[in-house]
């Protein structure tokens, strides 16, 4: 079986988001058996009621004798992807269909993240699993392109620990080390509605929120004070990209509620942007004392940096010719982090084709990735 055809095998696959994963996972699940590694699922339903699995596959060596049915126990590498996709176009028919042009080959999938579990698979496939002293694990994700949230719960429920963790995602071949957090808010400014001819009866939720976001427009130019040289922009940024309020345009308006991202840098805690928000808004209320804000964190995805000096680090920079970077995306790196590993984010492919229609990895890529991976699982495993 090679590495195309493995690719081809998964393409066909339907495994968007919004679907169950069970098909994807059964296929993986066969050929990690075939491989003869030990398999154990992690199941939960999604919020629609989709049955969501994870897969978490593993060699014998250092297995524990009576390992538990929910522990995998500890490893020495994992190697991690994602089994779904984002949706596609319905003009695309070919979407799940591996075709091949130009030493490139298209589907949905193909670059983000399937390129990366077929030459996983592959890899494993080229080693002779019985002469590993060490543990090596496949780790297949749920949902990881609607908030990394299979990894998440992996994350929480603890079933292994891996001292190492490469995680896919289309890098081109570039060892990613270090990637900013991603948080999200919800602002709700409370006025009182009143006739417009009237306003004095009524105190404006829009003129508010103006005054509280152009006090947000001031933490964004204080945040840059504080700088991490391997990003660009090497600072936390920050985005109010929806607003809503008003009910009419001759209502004071009563309500207007606004959302707010931030993208922080590794070393600085997804709070510490809040904070300084709301000691804005402190001030404010302090000059206006019926200002109502109520401010609800959503999610707070947490940054990572794994030192350049690291052992996995430096063996991808070897292995893949390429010096170690920073990703601007969200990835799996941080739940693999909270399972203990040094976890760095490489796979075939280019990130920047990864979600659109003709998506596409490269085939000379594809064959690198798994040359890598092969030897990273002798690097790590066999001594
Ligand atoms: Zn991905």
């Amino acid at each position: 079986m090679t590495v195309e055809q493995t690719l081809r095998d998964l393409v066909a696959i339907d495994s968007v988001s919004a679907r169950s994963n069970a098909e994807v996972i059964e296929y993986l699940e066969a050929r990690c058996h075939e491989a003869g590694l030990k398999t154990r699922r992690f199941p939960h339903t999604d919020e629609n009621g989709m049955a969501k699995i994870n897969l978490v596959a593993r060699t014998s060596a250092g297995e524990r004798a009576g390992s538990s049915q929910t522990s995998v126990g500890d490893t020495e590498l994992a190697l991690v992807g994602h089994t779904d996709t984002v949706p596609y176009a319905s003009n695309w028919h070919e979407a799940l269909q591996l075709t091949a042009a130009d030493g490139k080959l298209f589907g949905r999938g193909s670059c983000d993240t399937k390129a990366f579990i077929a030459a996983a698979l592959t890899a494993v496939a080229t080693v002779d699993l019985t002469q590993l002293q060490k543990p090596l694990a496949l780790v297949f994700t749920a949902d990881e392109e609607i908030g990394c949230l299979g990894a998440g719960r992996l994350a929480q429920a603890k079933p292994f620990t891996a001292r190492y963790a490469i995680v896919g995602e289309p890098t081109s071949l570039r060892p990613m080390r270090a990637g900013k957090g991603y948080c999200l808010a919800e602002i709700t400014v409370r006025g009182r509605e009143a006739h417009s001819a009237y306003p004095q009866l009524g105190a404006s939720a829009i003129f508010r929120a103006a005054r509280l976001i152009e006090r947000i427009e001031h933490v964004a130019q204080q945040l840059q004070r504080e700088r991490h040289p391997g990003f660009d922009p090497p600072f936390t940024t920050l985005n109010v990209g929806l607003i809503k309020g008003g009910s009419a345009k001759n209502v004071v308006a009563g309500e207007c509620g606004f959302t707010l991202e931030w993208r922080t840098i590794p070393g600085q805690p997804a709070a510490y942007t809040l904070d300084l928000i709301r000691q804005e808004l402190e001030r404010l209320q302090w000059d206006d004392p019926d200002f109502v804000c109520e401010i609800e964190a959503t999610r707070a995805d947490n940054s990572f940096e794994v030192p350049a000096r690291s052992e996995i680090v430096q063996f991808l920079e070897r292995a893949s010719g390429n010096s170690a970077g920073t990703v601007a995306f969200g990835t799996e790196a941080p739940s693999m982090i909270a399972l203990g590993a040094e976890a760095v984010v490489l796979g075939p492919g280019d990130i920047r084709v990864a979600h659109r229609t003709g998506e596409f990895v490269p085939v000379n890529e594809l064959n690198r990735c798994v040359e890598i991976l092969s030897g990273a699982i002798r690097h790590f495993c066999a001594g």
